[in-house]
């Protein structure tokens, strides 16, 4: 069954494809980490939904919520209406907001895909401020859908300046580390202030506290705090995109809590949806300028998604799993660390919480990318997790537009658990 289900796909889907064309799986269960194919093999699955299984795949609690909802006979699609489901999910994802938002915070329901929630996004402080302009980064990557692609590195758009976004080994300036990302900022200053630059006033600045498909980099505090200063002195309002960073996956519940900074506006996706499709923007209630029906949508807030949402948001919250993901993040890179200094074909490792990024260069000439042939390998149910793993069961990066070249992203779940045990038997 498994390899005509392969042959009939791969003629019927588009080249557009990532993962299914390279690896041979059609999976049929998962539960945690595991995945199980449709030929009994089980896989640790490093790809996680891309980013989206904060639980893992199947947790109990989420299964729970979604059959509630099935059962209670509630109406699955009304539009943007106000259901008790959507009450409770509001309530847990403003209890979770940094605060400074919290307490002033609108949001609307996009959807269904990360992408629709960064289009909102623009179009929000666009219609805000009565500006064009955007300030968006190197290396960034907000989604597939035009206005989206404007502002993810490497696209050209008269209405988008771009920005270096501070790196390491591969700052724009050579420096790296705070100098470089000292002059980030300077440059920052300079292309508003100076009158020459022939740039206006912009709409807003739109950036990911750690880069994701950039290459998993992730971005200062104190340079976060200097574009919150620069931002906040010039009445330009600050867009973070937690679509990746989100739900305790870089160790605390949201990225941008680590710096303290308060961006005026945050777009989500990807985990709060609990591994169903749910978008959000939340926004200063000061920006609230729409109309009635100024952003609409079929899909807005699935009353499923919403449910499983809010089962994963009160999960990771009252279990601190965002505590998890720092202590084993931090366990996880420095065992990939000495893995790094005993293979010359492992590059960079870098990331913060469990938002882990792994080069793989050339051996022994860090920096340069390795091209990647996805390889998958079964593993068996018991083994001992080892970092190595990530080698065999990942894939090279997920979205085209990146400039990660062999980069290895892990978008393991906050849980830290791989759940083989808990796998439900074939058949
Ligand atoms: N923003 C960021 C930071 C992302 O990582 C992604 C997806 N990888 C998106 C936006 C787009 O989300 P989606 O693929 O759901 O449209």
């Amino acid at each position: 069954a498994q390899e005509g289900i392969l042959r009939r796909q791969s003629a019927r889907e588009s080249a557009a494809r990532t993962y299914a064309r390279a690896l041979p799986i059609v999976p049929v269960r998962a539960r945690g980490m595991t995945i199980e194919g449709a030929d009994g093999r089980r896989y640790l699955d490093c790809l996680s939904g891309a980013g989206t299984l904060a639980l893992g795949h199947n947790h109990p609690v989420v299964l729970e919520a979604i059959r509630k909802v099935l059962d209670s006979g509630a109406p699955l699609h009304v539009l943007d209406l106000a259901t008790p489901v959507k009450d409770a999910f509001t309530t847990e994802l403003f209890s979770t907001l940094p605060s400074g938002l919290a307490e002033r915070s609108r949001i609307q329901f996009c959807g269904p895909a990360g992408t629709d929630a960064v289009e909102a996004a623009l179009k929000l402080v666009r219609a805000a401020t009565g500006r064009n302009g955007m300030l968006a980064f190197t290396g960034a990557y907000h989604g597939m859908t035009a206005g989206a692609l404007e502002v993810s590195g490497g696209a050209q758009d008269v209405r988008v300046a771009r920005l270096p976004y501070p790196q390491d080994y591969r700052c724009p300036f050579g420096l790296g580390g705070p100098r470089g990302a000292e002059l980030s900022a300077r440059w920052t200053e300079n292309l508003l202030d100076d009158a020459k630059s022939g740039v206006p006033v912009p709409a807003g600045m739109i950036l990911e506290p750690v880069q994701g498909e950039g290459g998993v980099l992730p971005a200062p505090d104190a340079w976060l705090r200097r574009m919150r200063e620069i931002t906040a002195a010039r009445g330009i309002p600050l867009i973070a995109d937690e679509v990746q960073t989100g739900v305790g996956r870089t160790g605390a519940f949201w990225a941008v809590e680590h710096s303290g900074v308060v961006p005026d506006v945050m777009v989500l996706s990807k985990a709060i949806g609990g591994s169903l499709p749910l978008a959000v923007v939340i926004y200063r209630d000061d920006l609230d300028v729409w109309a009635p029906g100024a952003h609409a949508g079929t899909f807005r807030g699935n009353q499923l998604a919403m449910a499983a949402g809010a089962a994963t948001l009160a999960y990771v919250r009252e279990n601190c799993l965002a505590e998890r993901a720092a202590t084993l993040g931090a366990r996880m890179i420095s065992q990939l660390r000495s893995l790094a200094a005993a293979h010359p074909c492992i590059g960079e490792v870098r990331g913060r919480g469990l938002m882990i990024g792994v080069e793989l260069v050339e051996p022994g000439e860090p920096g340069v990318p390795r091209a990647l042939s996805a390889s998958v390998e079964p593993v068996e149910a018991g083994e001992p997790v080892g970092a190595v793993e990530l080698t065999v069961a990942g894939s090279g990066s997920a979205c085209g537009g990146t400039e990660a070249g062999g980069m290895l992203t892990a978008h393991g779940d906050v849980t830290g658990n791989r759940g083989p045990e808990n796998m439900p038997t074939a058949g």
